[in-house]
Protein backbone atom coordinates (compact mmCIF):
# COMPACT_ATOMS: atom_id res chain seq x y z
CA UNK A 1 0.00 0.00 0.00
CA UNK A 2 1.61 3.25 -0.92
CA UNK A 3 2.30 5.95 1.50
CA UNK A 4 0.46 9.14 1.47
CA UNK A 5 2.11 12.61 1.53
CA UNK A 6 0.76 15.71 2.36
CA UNK A 7 3.05 18.82 0.89
CA UNK A 8 1.61 22.58 1.55
CA UNK A 9 2.42 25.14 -1.19
CA UNK A 10 3.35 22.65 -3.66
CA UNK A 11 1.84 24.12 -6.70
CA UNK A 12 4.94 25.89 -7.32
CA UNK A 13 8.90 26.44 -6.38
CA UNK A 14 10.31 23.56 -4.21
CA UNK A 15 6.70 22.23 -2.89
CA UNK A 16 6.27 21.52 -6.56
CA UNK A 17 9.54 19.81 -6.97
CA UNK A 18 8.99 17.76 -3.54
CA UNK A 19 5.94 16.47 -4.92
CA UNK A 20 7.53 15.69 -8.04
CA UNK A 21 10.25 13.45 -6.32
CA UNK A 22 8.02 11.95 -3.83
CA UNK A 23 5.62 10.66 -7.10
CA UNK A 24 8.92 9.21 -8.53
CA UNK A 25 8.90 6.80 -5.75
CA UNK A 26 5.54 5.81 -6.17
CA UNK A 27 4.01 7.91 -2.85
CA UNK A 28 0.13 9.17 -3.18
CA UNK A 29 0.60 12.88 -3.19
CA UNK A 30 -1.83 15.49 -2.04
CA UNK A 31 -0.79 18.61 -3.35
CA UNK A 32 -2.09 21.25 -1.40
CA UNK A 33 -2.19 24.92 -2.89
CA UNK A 34 -3.69 28.41 -2.18
CA UNK A 35 -4.03 30.75 -5.21
CA UNK A 36 -2.08 28.73 -7.98
CA UNK A 37 -4.53 26.35 -8.99
CA UNK A 38 -3.74 25.91 -12.67
CA UNK A 39 -0.41 25.29 -11.72
CA UNK A 40 -0.95 22.85 -9.19
CA UNK A 41 -3.55 21.41 -11.12
CA UNK A 42 -0.78 20.95 -14.51
CA UNK A 43 1.46 19.13 -11.81
CA UNK A 44 -1.43 17.23 -10.98
CA UNK A 45 -1.85 15.81 -14.33
CA UNK A 46 2.05 15.55 -14.83
CA UNK A 47 2.45 13.04 -12.12
CA UNK A 48 -0.85 10.91 -12.88
CA UNK A 49 0.25 10.56 -16.27
CA UNK A 50 3.96 10.45 -16.30
CA UNK A 51 5.21 9.33 -12.31
CA UNK A 52 4.17 6.63 -10.73
CA UNK A 53 2.73 8.18 -7.24
CA UNK A 54 -1.52 8.86 -7.95
CA UNK A 55 -1.62 12.74 -6.95
CA UNK A 56 -5.09 15.10 -5.56
CA UNK A 57 -5.48 18.77 -5.47
CA UNK A 58 -6.25 20.08 -2.34
CA UNK A 59 -7.07 23.83 -2.01
CA UNK A 60 -6.19 25.36 1.37
CA UNK A 61 -5.09 28.46 2.96
CA UNK A 62 -2.95 27.27 5.72
CA UNK A 63 -3.10 30.01 7.92
CA UNK A 64 -7.09 28.73 7.91
CA UNK A 65 -7.39 26.66 10.69
CA UNK A 66 -10.70 25.62 9.34
CA UNK A 67 -9.65 25.60 5.67
CA UNK A 68 -6.46 22.83 6.78
CA UNK A 69 -9.00 20.48 8.67
CA UNK A 70 -11.49 20.55 5.48
CA UNK A 71 -8.62 19.58 3.74
CA UNK A 72 -6.94 16.94 5.91
CA UNK A 73 -10.36 15.45 6.15
CA UNK A 74 -10.76 15.31 2.21
CA UNK A 75 -7.30 13.54 2.04
CA UNK A 76 -8.02 11.32 4.26
CA UNK A 77 -11.49 10.18 2.17
CA UNK A 78 -9.55 10.12 -0.57
CA UNK A 79 -6.25 8.68 0.23
CA UNK A 80 -7.00 6.96 3.90
CA UNK A 81 -4.26 8.57 5.73
CA UNK A 82 -1.67 10.89 5.78
CA UNK A 83 1.96 9.56 6.63
CA UNK A 84 4.29 12.06 5.89
CA UNK A 85 3.24 15.85 6.44
CA UNK A 86 5.75 18.51 5.02
CA UNK A 87 4.87 21.78 5.74
CA UNK A 88 6.59 23.63 2.90
CA UNK A 89 4.23 27.02 2.45
CA UNK A 90 5.63 30.08 3.12
CA UNK A 91 6.02 33.85 2.03
CA UNK A 92 8.35 36.22 2.23
CA UNK A 93 9.05 39.85 2.16
CA UNK A 94 12.05 42.44 2.29
CA UNK A 95 11.37 45.93 3.88
CA UNK A 96 12.98 47.70 7.15
CA UNK A 97 11.06 46.73 10.40
CA UNK A 98 9.75 50.02 11.16
CA UNK A 99 8.01 49.47 7.74
CA UNK A 100 6.13 46.34 8.48
CA UNK A 101 2.67 47.28 9.76
CA UNK A 102 0.53 45.00 11.94
CA UNK A 103 -1.13 43.41 9.24
CA UNK A 104 2.52 42.45 7.22
CA UNK A 105 3.29 40.91 10.46
CA UNK A 106 0.11 38.64 11.26
CA UNK A 107 0.07 37.89 7.45
CA UNK A 108 4.03 36.37 7.65
CA UNK A 109 3.51 34.37 11.56
CA UNK A 110 -0.01 33.22 9.96
CA UNK A 111 1.27 31.92 6.87
CA UNK A 112 4.79 30.68 7.78
CA UNK A 113 4.51 29.44 11.63
CA UNK A 114 0.54 29.28 12.35
CA UNK A 115 0.42 27.04 8.98
CA UNK A 116 2.34 24.72 10.16
CA UNK A 117 0.81 24.70 13.63
CA UNK A 118 -2.30 24.21 11.92
CA UNK A 119 -1.09 21.41 9.70
CA UNK A 120 0.05 19.52 12.30
CA UNK A 121 -2.66 19.96 14.75
CA UNK A 122 -4.84 18.46 12.18
CA UNK A 123 -2.63 16.10 10.86
CA UNK A 124 -0.87 14.79 14.41
CA UNK A 125 -4.09 12.75 16.34
CA UNK A 126 -3.86 10.46 13.20
CA UNK A 127 -0.38 10.08 13.19
CA UNK A 128 -0.31 9.28 17.30
CA UNK A 129 -3.22 6.85 17.18
CA UNK A 130 -1.17 4.45 14.32
CA UNK A 131 1.73 5.42 16.42
CA UNK A 132 3.93 6.32 13.23
CA UNK A 133 4.44 9.12 11.21
CA UNK A 134 6.95 11.66 9.53
CA UNK A 135 6.89 15.99 9.51
CA UNK A 136 9.37 17.88 7.57
CA UNK A 137 9.35 21.52 8.15
CA UNK A 138 10.83 24.03 5.66
CA UNK A 139 12.42 26.57 7.38
CA UNK A 140 15.47 28.88 6.07
CA UNK A 141 18.43 29.96 6.96
CA UNK A 142 16.73 33.39 8.18
CA UNK A 143 15.56 31.51 10.99
CA UNK A 144 19.22 30.37 12.12
CA UNK A 145 20.92 33.85 11.64
CA UNK A 146 18.37 36.27 10.97
CA UNK A 147 17.89 38.04 7.83
CA UNK A 148 18.43 42.22 7.87
CA UNK A 149 14.77 43.62 6.25
CA UNK A 150 12.98 40.40 6.85
CA UNK A 151 12.35 40.45 10.63
CA UNK A 152 8.88 38.80 10.68
CA UNK A 153 10.25 36.29 7.81
CA UNK A 154 13.08 35.61 10.13
CA UNK A 155 11.09 35.69 13.18
CA UNK A 156 8.25 33.17 11.37
CA UNK A 157 11.26 30.61 10.32
CA UNK A 158 13.25 30.82 13.96
CA UNK A 159 9.64 29.59 15.36
CA UNK A 160 9.03 27.02 13.03
CA UNK A 161 12.91 25.40 14.28
CA UNK A 162 11.88 25.77 17.69
CA UNK A 163 8.54 24.43 17.05
CA UNK A 164 9.96 21.15 15.03
CA UNK A 165 12.64 20.57 18.47
CA UNK A 166 9.80 20.89 21.15
CA UNK A 167 7.37 18.71 18.63
CA UNK A 168 9.99 16.05 17.76
CA UNK A 169 10.37 15.64 21.73
CA UNK A 170 7.29 15.57 22.58
CA UNK A 171 6.12 13.05 19.88
CA UNK A 172 9.05 10.51 19.40
CA UNK A 173 7.59 8.21 22.04
CA UNK A 174 4.36 7.60 19.43
CA UNK A 175 7.32 7.36 16.87
CA UNK A 176 6.97 10.20 15.22
CA UNK A 177 9.90 12.08 13.79
CA UNK A 178 9.86 15.90 13.34
CA UNK A 179 12.90 17.67 11.45
CA UNK A 180 13.64 20.95 9.55
CA UNK A 181 15.29 21.57 6.34
CA UNK A 182 16.46 25.12 6.33
CA UNK A 183 17.38 26.36 3.09
CA UNK A 184 20.14 28.83 2.01
CA UNK A 185 19.26 31.20 -1.39
CA UNK A 186 16.97 29.00 -4.17
CA UNK A 187 16.13 30.05 -7.17
CA UNK A 188 12.08 30.57 -7.11
CA UNK A 189 9.75 33.15 -7.50
CA UNK A 190 10.92 33.54 -4.12
CA UNK A 191 13.34 35.31 -5.39
CA UNK A 192 11.93 37.52 -7.93
CA UNK A 193 12.33 40.62 -5.53
CA UNK A 194 15.86 40.39 -5.78
CA UNK A 195 17.93 42.52 -8.00
CA UNK A 196 20.34 40.93 -10.38
CA UNK A 197 22.91 42.21 -8.60
CA UNK A 198 21.90 40.77 -4.83
CA UNK A 199 21.79 37.45 -6.74
CA UNK A 200 25.46 37.53 -8.01
CA UNK A 201 26.81 38.87 -4.74
CA UNK A 202 24.67 35.93 -2.91
CA UNK A 203 26.40 33.51 -5.49
CA UNK A 204 29.97 34.62 -4.93
CA UNK A 205 29.44 34.46 -1.11
CA UNK A 206 28.13 31.00 -1.28
CA UNK A 207 30.99 29.03 -0.65
CA UNK A 208 29.79 26.38 -3.06
CA UNK A 209 29.94 29.19 -5.57
CA UNK A 210 26.25 28.51 -7.20
CA UNK A 211 22.67 29.21 -5.87
CA UNK A 212 20.60 26.18 -4.92
CA UNK A 213 18.19 24.51 -6.89
CA UNK A 214 14.49 23.36 -5.68
CA UNK A 215 16.34 19.80 -6.40
CA UNK A 216 18.62 20.10 -3.64
CA UNK A 217 16.17 21.11 -0.83
CA UNK A 218 13.47 18.40 -2.16
CA UNK A 219 16.80 15.50 -2.16
CA UNK A 220 16.85 16.41 1.66
CA UNK A 221 13.40 16.18 2.66
CA UNK A 222 13.54 12.61 0.33
CA UNK A 223 15.98 11.59 2.94
CA UNK A 224 14.60 12.94 6.01
CA UNK A 225 11.07 11.10 5.07
CA UNK A 226 12.89 8.11 4.68
CA UNK A 227 12.10 5.52 7.56
CA UNK A 228 15.19 3.50 6.98
CA UNK A 229 17.89 6.14 6.12
CA UNK A 230 16.91 8.46 8.76
CA UNK A 231 15.27 6.41 11.37
CA UNK A 232 17.32 7.82 14.14
CA UNK A 233 17.30 11.81 13.12
CA UNK A 234 14.37 13.98 14.90
CA UNK A 235 14.40 17.09 15.97
CA UNK A 236 17.13 18.33 14.04
CA UNK A 237 17.82 21.15 11.22
CA UNK A 238 18.97 20.13 7.91
CA UNK A 239 20.55 23.21 6.40
CA UNK A 240 20.95 23.15 2.47
CA UNK A 241 22.58 26.06 1.71
CA UNK A 242 26.21 25.23 -0.18
CA UNK A 243 28.13 26.67 3.09
CA UNK A 244 26.99 30.04 2.58
CA UNK A 245 25.88 29.81 6.81
CA UNK A 246 28.00 27.09 8.48
P1 LIG B 1 7.41 30.13 -3.99
O1 LIG B 1 7.99 29.66 -5.28
O2 LIG B 1 7.01 31.54 -3.81
O3 LIG B 1 6.18 29.16 -3.63
C1 LIG B 1 5.45 29.36 -2.46
C2 LIG B 1 4.41 28.29 -2.32
O4 LIG B 1 3.72 28.48 -1.08
C3 LIG B 1 3.37 28.34 -3.43
O5 LIG B 1 3.05 27.03 -3.83
C4 LIG B 1 2.17 29.00 -2.75
O6 LIG B 1 0.94 28.52 -3.24
C5 LIG B 1 2.33 28.49 -1.33
N1 LIG B 1 1.62 29.33 -0.36
C6 LIG B 1 1.87 30.61 -0.01
N2 LIG B 1 0.97 31.04 0.90
C7 LIG B 1 0.13 29.99 1.11
C8 LIG B 1 -1.00 29.78 1.94
N3 LIG B 1 -1.47 30.75 2.75
N4 LIG B 1 -1.61 28.57 1.92
C9 LIG B 1 -1.16 27.58 1.12
N5 LIG B 1 -0.09 27.71 0.31
C10 LIG B 1 0.54 28.90 0.31
O7 LIG B 1 8.43 29.83 -2.79
P2 LIG B 1 9.55 28.72 -2.59
O8 LIG B 1 10.86 29.36 -2.81
O9 LIG B 1 9.20 27.48 -3.33
O10 LIG B 1 9.39 28.51 -1.01
C11 LIG B 1 8.93 27.29 -0.43
C12 LIG B 1 9.33 27.29 1.03
O11 LIG B 1 10.77 27.35 1.13
C13 LIG B 1 8.82 28.49 1.84
O12 LIG B 1 8.44 28.07 3.12
C14 LIG B 1 10.01 29.40 1.90
O13 LIG B 1 9.97 30.27 3.00
C15 LIG B 1 11.14 28.40 2.00
N6 LIG B 1 12.45 28.93 1.62
C16 LIG B 1 12.69 29.37 0.35
C17 LIG B 1 13.95 29.89 0.04
C18 LIG B 1 14.28 30.39 -1.33
O14 LIG B 1 15.40 30.96 -1.48
N7 LIG B 1 13.46 30.23 -2.34
C19 LIG B 1 14.94 29.93 1.01
C20 LIG B 1 14.65 29.47 2.29
C21 LIG B 1 13.39 28.97 2.58
P3 LIG B 1 -0.09 29.39 -4.17
O15 LIG B 1 0.75 30.06 -5.22
O16 LIG B 1 -1.00 28.33 -4.69
O17 LIG B 1 -0.79 30.38 -3.27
Amino acid sequence: MPKTVLITGASRGIGAKIAELFAEKGYNIALNYNKSENDAISLCEKINSRLKGIAHTFKADVSNYEDVRNMVNAIYKNFGGIDILVNNAGISQQLLFTDITPKMWSDMIGTNLTGVYNCCHCVLPKMIFNHCGCIINIASMWGETGGSCEVHYSAAKAGVIGLTKALAKEVAPSNIRVNCVSPGVIMTDMMSGFSDDTVSQLKEETPLCRLGTVEDVANAVLFLADDRAASFITGQVLSVNGGILI
